[in-house]
């Protein structure tokens, strides 16, 4: 099931099915958002009223995760990209959740950054929570996959050692189209990832070359702190970001970037100045 977050005439955001037909289904006589369906482990879309797709607007699929987790530096040749050495423990950092936006709406270039950058990224998101979880039960813990830009203000970022507030800007957090329940994901560590920005290639990956894999994640994260349903955690970016060019490049008024994973779909935003 791809579950979405979605408006209708009426402007009211509902939780939806996506179906490979166009249509959405209205999940909102029986949960009362997004989230609520993640903690209910829904993976099949049920009858009930639908919607043709070209007729409402898409949100992001959840807008109000518990957290939004990010790890840094976890595919190699991004970390050799970035000067830095490939980590021996997971980097993780926070999105706070108020940076989410959806598909088509606009990633705001903030005017107290001058270098604002994307990330790919794939993402996952928990249904079943859960503390000190081992790596081996790790699908019983997983709802489902999504896709993330990780926008990041580098200034900001390498004004100081700790990154969340740099990635948590107004719209740096775009998010969905939809979340692909696990089900429909054989193996999600062998998705092409991709990021274009206008149409042109940026950056091309695959999820083998994670260097921590959801297992891992899922085992170091909630050793910690108990994972909650509705968690995303956001697996990190490949290379081709736009730090690691020469010369550098920033995100600019007036682009679309689309970050494009296997089985996902992709996510378009355009971007404009504040
Ligand atoms: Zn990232």
């Amino acid at each position: 099931m791809k579950l979405v977050s979605f408006s209708a005439a009426d402007g009211a955001v509902r939780p939806g099915a996506l179906l490979p037909n166009n249509t959405v289904i209205d999940l909102g006589q029986d949960y009362v958002n997004a989230l609520a369906v993640i903690a209910a482990g829904l993976s099949v879309a049920p009858d009930g009223p639908a919607h043709p797709l070209d007729q409402v607007k898409l949100h992001a699929p959840v807008i109000n995760p518990p957290r939004i987790f990010a790890i840094g530096l976890n595919y190699r040749d991004h970390a050799r990209e970035s000067g830095m050495a490939i980590p021996t423990t997971p980097v993780i950092f926070f999105k706070l959740t108020t940076a989410i936006i959806g598909p088509g709406e606009a990633i705001v270039l903030p005017k107290n950054s001058t270098e604002p950058d994307y990330e790919a990224e794939f993402a996952f998101v928990i249904g079943k929570g859960g503390y000190r979880i081992p790596a081996s039960s790790w699908r019983d813990h997983v709802y489902g996959y999504t896709i993330v830009n990780d926008v990041s203000a580098r200034d900001v970022q390498f004004s100081s050692t700790q990154w969340s507030m740099s990635k948590s800007f107004p719209t740096f957090c775009p998010l969905g189209p939809a979340i692909v329940t696990a089900d429909e994901i054989a193996d999600p560590h062998e998705l092409a990832i991709s990021l274009t920005i206008d149409g042109v290639e940026h950056q091309s990956s695959n999820t083998r070359e994670l260097v921590f894999k959801i297992p891992d994640l899922i085992e170091y994260l909630s050793s910690i702190t108990p994972l909650l349903p509705g968690d995303i955690i956001s697996t990190g970016t490949p290379y081709g970001v736009g730090l690691g060019r020469n010369p550098k490049r920033w995100l600019k008024h007036g682009e679309s970037v689309t970050v494009t994973v296997e089985g996902l779909g992709s996510l378009t935003n355009p971007v404009v100045a504040e």
